[in-house]
């Protein structure tokens, strides 16, 4: 879509709308289905944000966030709002695989689909489009989509701007990864004039761990961290035994893989972790090192370039060994 004329006429009237996003959201995945969603209402809508997993305790104060449905313990409910649905809007996700079983709900359902997102190569579900791989994060989208191509920017309240600044924040790296454009900055300051309360989002999101979460951290840098200079990577491996004993759960791993990064001159981070069903990785890379290459070709992932994940279904170690024999063929690219 990037006429975005018919989903005008759409919205114009009371719908019953779902909003979901992928598999054990993040900041931007919240931010934005919130946003979203807190736009929607003063329209009259019937609107309900539908997550395919649980997600962190950190994300869990977004303005109204108390109605998110979280599908594994809402199942029948979730499949008739689906089913029922008029609009689905699908954000910060570019293919069905990323939400699990809901994906063929998605599919099957009536409803007109609607895809708001950044990643590349979306697979070919929806009915509209706005997409841009260019947008540091979908909340950018969702402000552009509600100033711009709706035209409604009076409806970015405190609530829609609260939810829409936790996206762009946690999915810019808080301001500093290349894809922060005098535009976000714009759109920032817009949030904030609109109530968003910058200072204490970020306390809220990055100054909110548990005491065993910061203890977890120590360890993983002191003990997992392998470093290898002469591929400029740096590994962190987590096994299932280890979450269990500092009693990790959902968002406690994330931002981990950041600190591989802030070694001098490491160009590749991994975070290896072994989940209960699968290992899953977590790539983070600088400049033109195309992390999405590696989760594409060998772990049946993807992403941006610069930040990518992936899976597989062997034990802990030997992916933590195929990893090592991939580097080789990277050697060149990652010490240019
Ligand atoms: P994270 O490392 O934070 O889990 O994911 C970083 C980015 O990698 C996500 O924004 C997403 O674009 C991508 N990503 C993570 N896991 C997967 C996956 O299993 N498949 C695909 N296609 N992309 C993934
Ligand atoms: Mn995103």
């Amino acid at each position: 879509m990037q006429d975005v004329t018919p989903l005008k006429q759409l919205l114009a009237y009371p719908k019953q709308i779902v909003i979901t996003t992928h598999h054990k959201p993040d900041g931007d995945a919240i931010g934005s289905s919130l946003g979203l969603y807190n736009y929607l209402i003063q329209k009259g809508h019937h609107v309900t944000v539908i997550t395919p997993s649980d997600y962190p305790f950190f994300l869990q104060w977004l303005p109204n966030n108390t109605h998110v449905l979280v599908y594994p313990d809402h199942k029948d409910e979730s499949a008739r709002l689906i089913a029922e649905a008029e609009l689905i809007f699908c954000l910060d996700f570019n293919t069905l695989k990323r939400i699990g079983d809901m994906g063929e709900l998605v599919r099957a359902a009536e409803g007109k689909k609607v895809l708001i997102d950044h990643h590349l190569e979306p697979e070919d579900f929806d009915d509209y489009r706005y997409w841009s791989i260019n947008a540091c994060a979908t909340a950018q989208l969702i402000y552009e989509f509600i100033a711009l191509k709706m035209g409604e920017p009076e409806l970015i309240n405190k609530d829609v701007a609260t939810c829409l600044y936790t996206g762009i924040m946690t999915d810019s790296g808080s301001f500093r990864f290349d894809t922060t454009t005098p535009d976000v900055h714009r759109i920032a300051a817009d949030l904030i004039a609109a109530g968003a309360e910058n200072s204490k989002i970020h306390a809220l999101v990055y100054d909110n761990f548990s005491e065993s979460r910061v203890r977890f951290i120590g360890y993983a840098l002191l003990n997992k961290l392998e470093v290898f200079e002469e591929y400029k990577a740096a590994i962190i491996s987590i096994s299932k035994e280890e979450l269990l004993r500092f009693n990790i759960t959902t968002g406690d791993t994330e931002g981990l893989v950041n600190y591989a990064l802030t070694i001098n001159g490491i160009r590749l981070g991994a975070l290896i972790i072994e989940r209960p069903d699968m290992v899953k990785l977590s790539l983070r890379s600088t400049g033109d090192f195309p992390a999405n290459e590696i989760c594409k070709k060998y772990f049946n992932g993807g992403g941006h370039k610069n930040a990518a994940g992936g899976m597989s279904e062997k034990p802990l170690d030997e992916v933590i060994n195929d990893f090592k024999r991939i580097l080789p063929e990277y050697k060149t690219i990652l010490i240019q």
